[in-house]
């Protein structure tokens, strides 16, 4: 999952569960990284949205939406991990990564539809000259705070990632960065009636530049999701990978028809292989099984294959040469 999901999801919750078992001291730093991010999304959430509707500011309130849903995707991180960490049991044989695509699909959708109704309602102002800001201290602090405490937890994670080299450490820490930044017209906007009243419009265009973050942070949650809803294949090095690998067990001459899905964060495998007519079913069984456990090895994101064994027939798949 790891080489899947690394790039294109924000946080850090789709590689959590695999390295709880695999490597619990990483497991660890993400852990107490999640929870510093979620402490501080607490913190910003209350003091933004606060703020923001007591200076009648879009852009302040747009940006609480945005902490709202960090703090949400921390939750999941935490404590979502637990739950699809576990075995497969009879009501969920394929085990239970399928509710992380479920959540991810809700929170995804989520975003996106807040961060659309953000920048309607932000343009929509604009359009009318209608700003209902008004001059305030409190929102400029509150702005400040943001800004700067985003910018210690990115220097602070990225540090812990660099430690432990990982990944989604690392695109944690990034994250935070981009939270910061969409702090600044923020800032921007809560400053500007301070300056002039003419200026309140700045509101409006920070409100709607606040709105394209949070579209984009729902995005990121979604493109995985819309990948494995879809049964897509994982990315082709991967594939090349895992056949290869498949390719190299002794006694496999070729094999044919190699279909690899994502599906609930795992990679599902199944494939044809071509052996010697002369073995035994034992032997082809064998050379079955250790094909298997080869691909299974190749990459940990894959939880099952599945292969058939045919006796190797020069024209390539043995059901459509039967009769050569
Ligand atoms: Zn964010
Ligand atoms: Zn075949």
């Amino acid at each position: 999952m790891k080489v899947y999901l690394w790039q294109t999801t924000s946080d850090a919750w789709s590689f959590m569960p695999d390295t709880l078992q695999e490597y619990p001291r990483k497991a660890e730093y993400i852990q107490r990284a999640a929870v510093a991010g979620l402490l501080v999304n607490i913190l910003l959430t209350a003091l933004k949205g606060i703020a923001g509707v007591h200076a009648g500011s879009r852009a302040l309130v747009a940006d609480a939406v945005h902490s709202f849903s960090d703090l949400t995707t921390d939750i999941v991180v935490i404590v979502g991990a637990r739950f699809w960490c576990r075995p497969p049991d009879e009501t969920h044989p394929m085990g239970h990564k399928g509710i992380e695509t479920v959540v991810s699909l809700f929170i995804g959708l989520m975003l996106v539809v807040t961060g659309i109704g953000i920048a309607v309602d932000s343009l929509r102002s604009f359009g009318s000259h209608s700003s209902s800001i008004r001059p305030d201290l409190f929102a400029v602090v509150t702005a400040a705070i943001s800004l700067v405490s985003k910018e210690i937890l990115f220097r602070w994670t990225l540090k812990k990632a660099g430690k432990t080299g990982s990944g989604a450490l690392a695109a944690n820490a990034w994250h935070h960065r981009s939270d910061g930044l969409s702090s600044i017209p923020v800032l921007v906007a809560v400053v500007a009636p301070l300056i002039s009243r003419s200026l309140v419009f700045l509101d409006s265009i920070g409100g709607a530049v606040v709105s394209i973050f949070i579209v984009n942070a729902g995005w990121k949650v979604l493109q995985p999701v819309i990948g494995e809803v879809t049964n897509s294949a994982p990315p082709v090095e991967v594939v090349n990978k895992m056949m290869s690998a498949a390719e190299g067990v002794t006694g496999v001459i070729s094999i044919h028809r190699f279909r690899a899905r994502m599906q609930g964060g795992g990679i599902y495998v199944d494939l044809h292989l071509q052996v010697s007519g002369d073995n035994t079913v034992y032997q082809g069984y064998s050379i079955g099984k250790e094909v298997e456990e080869t691909i299974m090895r190749s990459d940990s994101s894959v939880r099952d294959v599945i292969a058939r064994i045919e006796p190797f027939s020069p024209c390539g798949d043995a059901d459509k040469c039967k009769d050569s």
